[in-house]
């Protein structure tokens, strides 16, 4: 009896309470029905193109020559890129690095020579080892309408992409072992940030391999963690990035895929940006890392009106891009054969098309995007993909096709990105294409970031 009592009571109060939570479900439907976040601002990396007008030009961030570790000379890169169709080239010969050939570093021309910390102080004027730059140095006589790009990968502590000025590290190998720590590097970044007038920029190159090396592990998981490590003195942590990041403005971008994704690093951004938009934006780059057999893995797509040195920096600082890689997909496409290519009699930038089609038709395209503020939306017309992500922090996925609103989707935190992969009908992977990061939040006009890239904050 006593038992019945309670099951009738246990029962009246289910149902008491499972009327209140229907109650509570109206009401929101109701009254929470678009109650838009207007506080809400969007950072457009790609405001400033004009999609109808804009020309589309393709850069590599990172290659190497016989001047480093890479098996083809300046010239013979230059060639091969022009082939593929390339516009902007730095020739990204490492400082030095570990397992290279010995010497490799001391056959500079006449001229060049090694330059010390104190010397960048001091001031002196002086070539850097191992920067490939001029090109005329290096028995370079045919530029094939390639623009080139001063350009350095310093190796010591992080790989980096280092552009537009001839500052290089110094000293040799082991030099520095006992100062390998956050502020070798950071020493780094302020020499060649102020050399060359403080024309220096920077990307952070394939960040999984140093992550993996710190953590110990190849495991994504492993990699998480440690990036979530607090310790003071731990590397290449998620606050290591940031705190590097958010030091110098010059450090414009991470590198996403290197040659077959070897180092895939999406994963690694994802978790480092936790916290860092809309402020602090980092751009995503595609390179090949060419050593002499992944010219063409990977292209930046550079949005700019007119094909100039000073529009291709630009068009970097400001995002104006899209990261694109047929990551370890191989269609039978990638392989050149140069002498064939040789043999046809057309100029250098069409003998690619001839031979096998438009080989960059193969990867997704955005042709357009539309923002409309007040309701939200974010509008992508694309092609050539099977699958259309928008990612934020810590990677996780907020919205699937190719609209988002950033007004409504109260999954989206700092920032969304837009990531289009095509697939093969087995579901293997055959290319991706990376848009930059749009910043949602609530807008810090003074962002330095912004000020320092030129980027006019002032609307949508
Ligand atoms: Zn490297």
């Amino acid at each position: 009896m006593k038992k019945r009592i309670l099951l009738i009571i246990t029962a009246f109060i289910t149902v008491i309470m499972t009327a209140g939570l229907f109650v509570g479900c109206a009401e929101t439907a109701d009254s929470s029905r678009p109650e838009k976040n207007r506080d809400l601002f969007l950072f457009n990396p790609y405001r400033n193109v004009d999609f109808s007008t804009t020309e589309r030009f393709k850069a590599d961030f990172h290659l190497h020559s016989t001047n480093s570790d890479g098996t083809l000379s300046p010239q013979e890169n230059i060639r091969r890129f022009s082939e593929l169709g390339f516009d902007f080239l730095p020739m990204v010969d490492h400082s030095y690095g570990a397992g290279l050939p010995a010497g490799r570093f001391h056959q500079r021309p006449a001229g060049h020579t090694i330059l010390t910390s104190s010397q960048v102080g001091a001031g002196t004027n002086s070539r850097a080892n191992a920067v490939t730059w001029p090109w005329s140095d290096f028995g370079v006589t045919e530029y094939y309408n390639i623009i080139p790009i001063l350009a350095s990968e310093p190796s010591r502590l992080h790989h980096f992409g280092s552009f537009f000025t001839e500052w290089h590290e110094e000293g040799a190998p082991g030099d520095w072992a006992a100062g390998q720590d956050v502020r070798s590097i950071y020493r780094m970044l302020e020499c060649a940030t102020v050399y060359d007038g403080g024309q220096g920029r920077f990307e952070i190159f394939h960040p999984e391999r140093h992550v993996t090396e710190a953590a110990g592990s190849e495991d994504f998981a492993d990699h998480l963690a440690w990036l979530d490590n607090t310790e003071s003195n731990a590397l290449h942590t998620a606050i290591w990035y940031q705190e590097l990041l958010n030091s110098f403005p010059t450090v414009l971008s991470m590198e996403m895929f290197n040659q077959d994704d070897r180092h895939p690093s999406r994963h690694i951004y994802d978790r480092v940006m936790r916290g860092m938009m809309p402020a602090r934006p980092v751009w995503l780059s595609a390179n090949s890392d060419d050593h002499g057999g992944h010219s063409g893995r990977s292209v930046n797509i550079m949005l700019m009106q007119e094909r100039t040195e000073i529009a291709f920096r630009q068009a970097w600082e400001q995002g104006a891009y899209f990261a694109k890689s047929f990551g370890a997909f191989d269609p039978g496409l990638l392989e050149l054969d140069y002498e064939y290519l040789d043999e046809l009699e057309l100029p250098i930038h069409e003998r690619i098309n001839q031979r096998f089609g438009d080989r960059w038709a193969y990867l997704p395209t955005v042709h357009d995007i539309i923002i409309d503020d007040y309701s939200g939306y974010i509008v992508v017309k694309a092609s050539n993909y099977t699958q259309f992500e928008w990612i934020t922090e810590d990677g996780v996925v907020v919205a699937d096709g190719n609209i988002v609103n950033f007004r409504t989707n109260s999954a989206i935190s700092g920032y969304v990105r837009g990531q289009l992969t095509r697939r093969t009908a087995d579901g293997t992977i055959m290319a991706t294409t990376l848009m930059q990061p749009f910043g949602v939040g609530l807008f810090n006009p003074n962002s330095w970031f912004f000020h320092f890239t030129g980027l006019d904050v002032t609307t949508a």
